[in-house]
């Protein structure tokens, strides 16, 4: 880990943009772009299956609606502070101008250990943040969905709340993305933040002239992205020799069965006493001899201490701020290919646009729609961020950075100024 913030890094990638797009923009415009719209701190206080009242901290930032409704996901971990928060929020503003889809960003967190807790207390927990923070949701204002440490079910607590609170059987129009399919979710919302990732390593193989067969790929992080990625990259007939969760690593030059691993995971919450590999130091897994390196869990965990000794060709960020500025600027020198996380784990948000179009217009879209859209959608973003970096002479990453900033100033621009 590095002693920058999320934050910082997140704002330092804002900036080098910022630069950019001096004098087409007016300063105070790009100020008002880069400073988040609304930070709120709310105290949940929740009776739990203990009979006892616990207090937990939790957190709404709507980064920008120039686009769209704020749109990101609700992280839950005992770490997460309101700048970590504001961090992803900005980051979501950039992710959804660059994919392309109507939504501004924001972003929850909620101060607790998810895995602490028995599934009725984290219900009881999840329920609680929907209806201290139901000022905060609507589908026109700001739209959660899951991240670190919650999932579909989580979502599915989330729209009952709401609809409880509001006296009715179902919400009119979308308040939650990745819900349970049978509440209104869309097939393949859970699968799709991995499958833009593995689109997006495709793309970049193609773009590199080398072979995803055989190429050897580490994943760190085996959650939701982490797993999928995975799972879908070995389908792909690469190599997947390392993975790793915040407990430890596993490591198998002939390649891991990704797909036992994630049953094992299922059964015992970690990838640990997965006998198919050996065990091998969690961070030490970053630094192993690679083609595809895919950071798959936090952020800043690519940092000055070890960007010079990852030898991926490819780092495909499946994580939300994986890499500090200064080892970018490492890994940028070196040549390596790096698919920035606004673009590599844009899927997500793609697939939970689709699941809000689904809900407020009342159609329904079958699985093989969802992922042809999604590839589809995927490839053309990509094309577009690599002809701007090839144009315009830059790294992939201020390019997908250069095209967001500029789809939001614009946005307000032609939403004018006045109240
Ligand atoms: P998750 O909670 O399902 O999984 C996180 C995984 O990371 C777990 O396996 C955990 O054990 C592991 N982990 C945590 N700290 C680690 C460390 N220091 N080293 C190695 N492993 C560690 O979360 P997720 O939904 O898969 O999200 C992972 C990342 O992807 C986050 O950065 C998130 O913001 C980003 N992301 C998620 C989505 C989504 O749709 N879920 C969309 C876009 C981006």
């Amino acid at each position: 880990m590095s002693n920058e913030s999320m934050l910082d890094t997140a704002r330092k990638n804002f900036e080098n943009a910022a630069k950019m797009l001096r004098g087409a923009f007016d300063p105070e415009l790009i100020k008002r772009v880069g400073t988040p719209k609304e930070r709120s701190e709310i105290t949940l206080s929740t009776q739990l299956s203990d009979g006892k009242i616990h207090l937990f901290k939790s957190f709404v930032v709507q980064h920008s609606d120039a686009l769209g409704p704020c749109k990101g996901g609700i992280r839950m971990l005992p770490s997460v502070t309101l700048d970590d928060v504001s961090a992803l929020a900005m980051e979501m503003t950039w992710k959804c101008a660059l994919i392309g889809v109507p939504f501004g960003g924001g972003k929850s967190g909620i101060v607790a250990d998810a895995e602490a807790y028995a599934p009725d207390d984290k219900q009881r927990i999840m329920r609680s943040y929907a209806r201290n923070a139901l000022r905060h949701i609507h589908p026109l204002v700001y739209v959660p969905a899951p991240d670190m440490g919650t999932n579909e079910k989580d979502m599915g607590y989330i729209k009952d709340a709401i609809a409880f609170s509001m006296g009715v059987a179902a919400t009119q129009g979308c308040y939650v993305t990745g819900k349970p399919v049978i509440m209104g979710g869309i097939p393949g919302r859970r699968e799709a933040t991995g499958r833009g990732v593995e689109i997006s390593v495709l793309e970049a193989m193609k773009t590199l002239g080398r072979d995803i067969k055989g190429a050897r790929v580490v994943v760190q992080g085996f959650g939701n992205v982490g797993s999928i990625a995975a799972i879908l990259l070995q389908k792909r007939g690469a190599k997947i020799v390392g993975i790793s969760d915040v407990d430890s690593g596993l490591w198998n030059d002939n390649g891991l069965d990704t797909e036992a691993i994630a049953r094992h995971a299922a059964k015992t919450g970690r990838i640990k006493g997965f006998k198919g590999g050996k065990a091998l130091d969690r961070d030490k897994i970053l630094t192993q001899p690679c083609d595809i390196l895919v950071p798959a869990a936090t952020g800043n965990q690519i940092t000055e201490k070890n960007a010079s000794k990852i030898k991926a060709a490819v780092i495909a960020e499946g994580a939300n701020g994986p890499t500090t500025p200064v080892a970018d600027e490492i890994l940028e020198k070196r040549g390596a290919f790096i698919i920035p996380d606004i673009l590599c784990n844009a899927g997500g948000v793609f697939v939970s646009y689709l699941e809000y179009t689904q809900e407020t217009q009342a159609k329904q879209m079958t699985e093989e729609e969802v992922k042809t859209r999604l590839e589809q959608r995927m490839r053309d973003r990509f094309q577009r961020v690599h002809d701007t970096a090839r144009t315009r002479k830059l790294c992939m990453r201020k390019a997908a950075m250069y095209m967001a900033v500029h789809s939001v100033c614009s946005a307000h621009v032609a939403r004018g100024f006045l109240p």
